[in-house]
């Protein structure tokens, strides 16, 4: 059996996979089985943040397991701790609870909350209001977060205590928290799975407004927006507001499994010895590669971040067949006029892989593509689009 065959006899058939098999790749460049390359505005999923195969960051995990690569949290371990401090001196936040995945560094945030409201508000109130179309992870708790029908039906019974409202609808957040009392607020500043969708300002600054009012937590989940794919740091440092819980993974880690949920003041001493746990979290290996990428991801980074962005952003905009551009900084939603997985195939055909949300195109490349790769790729996607809309 060949690799194709293998993985659907005896892989769990959740996943509807892209017709190619990767086998190596660097920076930017992807390489499938048939030797053919890619330029990859995909990575992985907003996970390889500096491309693939990265000599830096190889070479600070390969140094950190030449030492040991796993001790467990019973002992401590440099990186760990030299990874929390970066994130909290980045962000004003207190302390991090290191995880494995997004969906653990949330189930955390939300474990965060619960424990928070207890204790101010007593155990009976404990709603967490989440926005429509968001995406918040795949464990059952996660998932009854998520604010879309589509990922909940056939796993009820639902972890109760969540309520869905529309993003950007102001007064629709205003009825809901008047109603319900939330002892928190969870957002994505970019709705990533939802169909690259940007939180406005001004709902952003009414949340902030509401959770001053009635006492509520902000829970930013940056899980694929965070770690300078924004343009800024995070994605939430774009909207003018301050959450108490930052969560992130994908990017953090590189390529290796990473989550973090990050304290903010009024939260930092919720956990007690016992109270959360996790046996890889802050892997030191992981957490080395992590802090070297953090340290690269400066302002001039973030400048250049924004430099594209803008740049796909002025090259898709009102081009043949493309309806809309959304987004953030160098996560960005495509809407076309043609089928997105026809444009993708096309893409892919002549080198280029991008990946879906929903129905649109979405571009997640990573921070350091190369300007030229960068340009040769958009033109084959603004090329496709067009021949798509024809079609
Ligand atoms: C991917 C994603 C998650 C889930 O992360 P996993 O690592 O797959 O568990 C949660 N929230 C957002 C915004 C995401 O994009």
């Amino acid at each position: 059996m060949n690799t194709f065959e293998k993985d659907q006899e005896y892989i769990a058939h959740t996943y509807a996979r892209f017709p190619l098999q990767i086998v190596s790749g660097k920076g930017s460049v992807l390489t499938d089985s048939e030797g053919r390359e890619y330029i990859d505005l995909g990575t992985g999923i907003a996970v390889n943040t500096f491309g693939t195969a990265d000599e830096g960051w190889i070479a600070a995990v390969t140094a950190q397991m030449n030492l040991f690569s796993h001790s467990s949290n019973l002992f401590y371990s440099a990186p760990c701790a030299d990874l929390a401090e970066e994130l909290c001196n980045r962000t004003g936040m207190k302390r991090v609870f290191f995880s494995n995945s997004g969906a653990e560094a949330n189930e955390c945030a939300i474990k965060v909350a619960r424990g928070w409201g207890a204790s101010v508000y007593g155990p009976d109130r404990y709603t967490i209001v989440t926005l429509e179309n968001s995406f918040h992870g795949r464990t059952l708790t996660t998932l009854s977060a998520t604010g879309q029908d589509v990922f909940h039906k056939d796993f009820t019974p639902l972890t109760p205590g969540f309520v869905h409202t529309p993003a950007n609808d102001i007064e629709a957040l205003r009825k809901v928290v008047a109603q319900v009392k939330p002892i928190a607020v969870m957002f994505e500043a970019v709705q990533g799975e939802g169909g690259v969708l940007p939180l406005t300002r001004e709902f952003a600054a009414e949340m902030a407004k509401l959770s001053e009012e009635y006492g509520f937590l902000l829970l930013a989940d940056e899980v694929q927006i965070g770690n300078g794919r924004s343009g800024s740091l995070f994605g939430y440092m774009n909207l003018g507001i301050t959450p108490d819980v930052v969560t992130t993974a994908k990017g953090l880690g590189g390529g290796l499994p990473i989550g973090a949920t990050l304290l903010g003041e009024r939260v930092q001493d919720v956990f007690t010895p016992g109270s959360n746990g996790s046996t890889f979290g802050g892997n030191p290996a992981v957490c080395a590669g992590a802090l070297h990428l953090l340290k690269r991801i400066d302002d001039a980074l973030l400048a250049e971040v924004r430099e594209k962005s803008e740049y796909i952003f002025d090259a898709l905009t009102d081009a043949e067949g493309i309806r809309s551009v959304s987004g953030m900084g160098l996560m960005i939603g495509v809407e076309t006029e043609g089928d997105a997985g026809e444009i993708l195939a096309k893409c892919r055909e002549r080198g280029v892989i991008a990946l879906k949300a929903k129905s649109k195109v979405r571009l997640l490349p990573p921070l350091n593509i190369p300007f030229p790769l960068l340009k040769q790729a958009i033109t084959v996607l603004k090329e496709v689009c067009a021949e798509c809309a024809k079609g």
